[in-house]
């Protein structure tokens, strides 16, 4: 599903758009032209779906040369593996979520923990895959756009914001409303996070992109905004996690 002239929606759970899978993130899919590339790589269930919205928006699947993991989380990154052989795709990541999914270590990845809790099935694992190390502020070219990697910790340890031009996609560090992600995980990190959200908000952003809910097209700082009213006054953001 096109949403503006170089993104699309490729893949979105029930936390989104219900396109996939039910816990699917929603996979974004920016097309510059000659490259695409995908913003994560979903939980993912039903990959075959992906590829095929990915034909319905237009775009030839070979045309993705790459997938940008936010996180290491599974309804983020499980997907990764099997998109990436199947798509021929490159992936890449930061410094310490490059580390955790190359390496499959569920344990860093809190999937351990997540299967306890009953969010993943028993059997469920992050498939290792080869990701790239991308350094925090580091470009990559996509085709004619270029995205730049703003490492941004406190959801969890790894986490990383892709700015493409005026516009965020921010993976699970905020959603609508001014929402950010608390959970009771070993890398959740709340002073990291306030900082993160301070850092964010200064960028003024226009177009607004996140893993779970709703996205903008337009006044995307509103959501960091909201969160930064709170913090003004010593409170932490409301939570998206377990409302
Ligand atoms: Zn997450």
């Amino acid at each position: 599903m096109r949403i503006s002239k170089n993104v699309c929606i490729v893949a979105s759970g029930d936390s989104g758009l219900s396109l996939t899978g039910p816990a699917d993130c929603t996979v974004y899919l920016v097309d510059g032209g000659s490259s695409c590339a995908l913003i994560d790589a979903g939980f993912t269930l039903e990959p075959e779906q992906i590829v095929r919205n990915i034909e319905d928006d237009g775009i030839d699947p070979d045309r993705v040369d790459s997938i940008l993991l936010t996180h290491g989380h599974g309804d983020h990154a499980a997907g990764a593996r099997w998109l990436s052989l199947r798509l021929g795709a490159k992936v890449y990541a930061s410094d310490a979520t490059a580390a955790y999914v190359s390496r499959g270590d569920q344990k860093a990845l809190s999937v351990d923990v997540a299967r306890d809790a009953g969010l993943y099935p028993q059997d469920f694992h992050v498939p290792s895959v080869p990701v790239t190390p991308l350094a925090d502020g580091s470009t990559i070219e996509v085709g004619d756009v270029r995205l730049s990697a703003i490492y941004s910790p406190g959801h969890c340890s790894g986490h990383c914001c892709y700015l493409m031009g005026e516009d965020l996609f921010c993976g699970d560090v905020m959603s609508a409303g001014g929402r950010i992600a608390l959970q009771d995980i070993w890398d959740c990190d709340i002073q990291a996070y306030l900082d993160t959200v301070r850092k964010l908000h200064g960028l003024h952003v226009r177009g607004f992109f996140p893993g779970h809910g709703a996205f903008s097209l337009e006044r995307g700082y509103r959501h960091f905004d909201a969160a930064m009213e709170r913090i003004g006054r010593l409170w932490l953001p409301l939570n998206s996690i377990g409302e």
